[in-house]
């Protein structure tokens, strides 16, 4: 395959992320990343970064609404000033029960991933917004649906399947998983020598742990949606559902009609609750570990719910895999929180994870179990954007993949 740039967008709901990779036959060189953030305010920033890191835009426009945001980022890469994409990948956090595969995204696509938008309601419809305007200014240029639950497609029904009723499974809620494509990106920095046995904590502001036996994944602590699954920034993880409804008719006592209620618990769950609802303080790590030096108990007992219930989790991956050959650590918290690494796995040695205290001592890729420890910690950046590339540069290459749903 000739070289060719490939650009890939990682929308959120207040800021669109993009690069453009030049991808040939195994070459991989990033030309250029950059962002448009604060959409929804007056003084936003646009700027795009070389791939030494220097600034070759740096704005501060409005950004009224996605649509003015994502305007700026096509005029940018239509300008001649930049390679224009001759492919197209989206960052794509759930396609619902009937898109599983990566694939050419198409009207028909879009339509069938929005039908299931309520099932993540908080990413699909800003991502099936961007893919409508992406086709629209890009003509004729291959966009690609890239998808964070793909990874998670090989989780045996025993883990997929939810305790509920056949009604509600039909609808499509089931286990589907997300963060797959830093899962990939694990993996794939790790070929050749991929252990058998592999646990990969994703701790970021979103924080999910999978169980990957021979590089497929066995389980994940994310299910229907992100805010499943160990506590997060701002998100409960797995709770009592006894807790959702007491909480639930407690709103319903002060708000008319349910649609209502449920957007309000929703906004409980995955927006007050977490570090920040158990700390009062910030979603924030950083911000925690201040707290918890200048002795602020509340910010210590959030953290350790966090580090408390990862170990948990870790504990029965361990059970699950039926032993550990190696532990990951990535995301912002897992790359560079020093402390949070130690104290998830201060209580782990019967588990054979020993950390080395000066190993441990750094941020970014290393590895930090000790000597004599039967298994290896490591810590290691995701690569998500190289991911989708490789993605993209198999699916040009495979014109039968469309439509695979
Ligand atoms: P992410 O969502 O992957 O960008 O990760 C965001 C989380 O990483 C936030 O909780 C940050 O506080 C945390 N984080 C980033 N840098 C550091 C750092 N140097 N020390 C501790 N936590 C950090």
């Amino acid at each position: 395959m000739p070289s060719l740039p490939i650009l890939v967008l990682n929308s959120g709901s207040s800021s669109i992320k993009f690069s453009i990779y030049e991808a040939g036959d195994g070459e991989r060189t990033r030309l250029l990343e950059g962002a448009v953030d604060g959409i929804g305010t007056d003084l936003g920033k646009f700027w795009i970064k070389d791939e030494g890191g220097n600034k070759l835009v740096d704005q501060t426009p409005a950004l009224p609404n996605r649509a003015v945001a994502f305007k700026i980022v096509a005029d940018a890469l239509h300008s001649g000033d930049f390679p224009a994409p001759a492919a197209i990948g989206h960052r794509t956090v759930c396609g619902g029960p009937t898109v599983r595969e990566n694939q050419l995204i198409t009207p028909r696509l879009i339509d069938e991933i929005d039908s299931y938008a309520a099932l993540a309601p908080l990413h699909t419809p800003i991502a099936v917004y961007i893919m409508r305007e992406a086709l629209r200014l890009f003509p004729g240029t291959p966009n690609f649906a890239i998808l964070d639950t793909y990874f998670h497609r090989t989780i045996p029904e025993v883990a997929a399947r939810m305790p509920i009723p056949d009604e509600y499974v039909a609808l499509g809620v089931r286990r589907y998983g997300y963060h797959g494509i830093s899962y990939e990106s694990i993996i794939y920095q790790l070929q050749p020598n991929v252990p058998e046995k592999l646990i990969v904590a994703h701790l970021g502001n979103g924080a999910s742990i999978s169980a990957i036996r021979g590089g497929k994944c066995l389980d994940t602590s994310m299910a229907l949606t992100p805010t499943s699954g160990i506590i997060s920034g701002s998100r409960t993880g797995d709770i009592d559902p006894g807790v959702l409804i007491f909480i639930l008719k407690k709103i319903a006592e002060t708000t008319s009609g349910a649609l209502d209620a449920a957007e309000k618990l929703e906004n409980v769950v995955s927006k007050q609750s977490g570090l920040l609802g158990v700390s009062g303080l910030s979603n924030d790590m950083r911000d925690l570990r201040e707290s918890i030096q200048e002795g602020n108990a509340r910010a210590r007992l959030a953290v350790d719910k966090f580090t408390w219930t990862i170990a948990r989790w870790i504990g029965s991956y361990v059970a699950e895999l039926n032993g550990l050959d190696m532990l990951v650590f990535t995301g912002g918290i897992g790359e560079n929180d020093i402390a949070s690494r130690a104290e998830i796995c201060a209580g782990l040695g019967a588990l054979g994870i020993v950390v080395d205290p000066v190993r441990n001592n750094v941020r970014g890729e290393a590895v930090i179990s000790a000597e004599s420890s039967p298994v290896t910690v490591r810590v290691i950046p995701p690569a998500e954007d190289l991911i989708i590339v490789n993605h993209v540069v198999r699916l040009l290459a495979t014109p039968s993949a469309e439509l695979s749903f």
